[in-house]
């Protein structure tokens, strides 16, 4: 058995013995274009990754305006970590702005896309892009990263397998729990309004019904019609609460609330993570954050 000075000491010796190669051992840069990616691949990469995000916490990533540190980013990344499904539509112009050679791995791959509900008001993305929102796929993302890093930095191969192997056990852990909390909300309960068409993925695989009424995006401004369609629909719906986005002005909603009866629900995290010391500083707390919401507000 190893003593801990005996580790020291072979690890003294392996520090020494692969200084020359150390070169060759830096951590890679890689771009993630949103907080919520970053956090994955920050999970699979682990130590031997430096990751930059681009839109960063509480950040809108349908509406971004890169800067000049953004380009410098990508110039210096291996490879950039994209969702893909229309979702990053100012990234094309930067890519070819900063010359980046880095591979692009697009995250959605694999996964089975949805419909946006709201696709006539947003011309630009004719798939829901949130696709994150449902577990199942995440786990696909993070196969997808494990192998985008793979083929970025080949040596790094078995450290990326291992800590998605890791994760992803984490993931199902997580997605056990989704569908318990939810599982507990009576289904006729299991409504809410939200401001932008974000949880389409979530609904589908929990069975939840969330309502975004037409043109209500966090991209649009939403006029006073939609906020009288908002109003008609919970009360002929009967839909118990309405809840914020991180990423979407509350003003709207407070309005709603006020007006309908519907209980206001907490903030929930769709698009980005809150800060460090919010409640969901990751992806994983991020999923736990919105069941606890929504349990709290639609459990009678
Ligand atoms: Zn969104």
């Amino acid at each position: 058995m190893l003593t801990r000075r005996g580790i020291l000491l072979l690890t003294g010796w392996a520090g020494l013995l692969c200084a020359s190669r150390a070169v060759a051992q830096a951590r890679i840069s890689v771009v993630a274009t949103f907080s919520i990616l970053g956090d994955l691949v920050r999970n699979v990469g682990g130590d031997e990754v430096e990751v930059a995000t681009l839109v960063g916490a509480n950040a809108n990533v349908h509406v971004y305006s890169p800067t000049p540190a953004d380009a410098k980013s990508l110039a210096a990344a291996k490879a950039v970590f994209v969702n893909g499904l229309g979702l990053e539509g100012w990234l094309t112009r930067l890519i070819a702005a900063s010359g980046t050679k880095a591979t692009v791995v697009v995250c959605s791959d694999g996964i089975r896309p949805l419909e946006r509900e709201d696709q006539q008001r947003v011309g630009h993305e004719v798939m829901d892009p949130h696709a994150w929102q449902s577990v199942a796929n995440a786990k696909i993302y993070v196969a997808n990263i494990r192998d985008g890093l793979s083929r970025a930095e080949p040596s790094k191969k078995d450290v990326y397998y291992a800590n998605a192997t890791s994760y992803l056990s984490k993931l199902d852990a997580l997605e056990k729990e989704v569908s318990e909390v939810i599982g507990e909300i009576s289904p006729e309960r299991r409504k809410i309004i939200t401001t932008h068409a974000a949880f389409g993925y979530f609904a589908d695989a929990y069975g939840m019904q969330f309502i975004s009424p037409e043109g209500v995006s966090s991209d649009a401004e939403p006029s006073a019609r939609d906020v009288a369609e908002i109003i008609a629909q919970i009360k002929k719906q009967h839909i118990p609460a309405v809840f914020l986005e991180n990423v979407v002005d509350p003003r709207l909603l407070q309005e709603i609330a006020g007006e309908t009866g519907a209980k206001m629900g907490g903030t929930l995290y769709s698009d980005a993570l809150s800060e460090a010391n919010g409640p969901a500083a990751s992806y994983i707390e991020l999923m736990r954050s919105n069941i606890r919401q929504f349990a709290k507000a639609l459990k009678s």
